[in-house]
């Protein structure tokens, strides 16, 4: 996927999550999102309401295996505790990066290999499939902040692809 996102485009995945971890963009929310297996993923909500019924339908599922048991990061998982532990939050830091790294190659890969490329059309085949008026099937592209935003606000499940990093792949 050679797109990157950027300031004003997002590419999407339309594929379901579930977790929480408040970091408010715009004005939607964004959670930490863990499946079963332990695959962190993002999800973006209207709020917190949004959240909790995509996932009592199981509207939200893990991009890597694809598992509706979804559960919210808890906001204090990756606190340390106390200053002494500096150079062991250095190293927490530095593997939680790679970790997100391997995590969102794996990603990318997964939803390159499932999902049809549907370029800047997203948004309209998104909610083609949403309503029923198109095959459901996985797709990816890229959508302007308005209309992530638009998605988001009729519940339309849509997964923000992680940046990846320009190069130490
Ligand atoms: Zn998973």
């Amino acid at each position: 996927m050679g797109i990157r996102a950027g300031d004003t485009y997002f590419q999407l995945a339309r594929l379901a999550y579930r977790g929480i971890s408040a970091l408010s963009v715009m004005d939607m929310i964004v959670f930490d999102l863990s499946c079963s297996a332990g695959h962190g993923f993002e999800g973006w909500f209207k709020d917190a309401q949004a959240f909790k019924s995509q996932r009592k339908v199981r509207k939200i599922s893990c991009p890597v295996c694809a598992d509706t048991d979804i559960a919210r990061v808890p906001a204090g998982s990756r606190i340390s505790h106390g200053h002494a532990a500096a150079v062991d939050r250095a190293a927490q830091a530095s593997a939680e990066a790679r970790a997100w790294r391997e995590t969102a190659q794996a990603l990318h890969a997964k939803v390159a290999e499932n999902c049809e490329n549907v370029g800047p059309r997203f948004a309209e085949e998104a909610r083609k499939i949403h309503y029923g008026e198109a095959d459901s099937r996985g797709i990816y592209g890229e959508a302007t902040v308005t209309e992530a935003r638009e998605l988001v606000d009729e519940g339309v499940p849509v997964l923000p692809l992680p940046r990846l990093p320009e190069s130490d792949a």
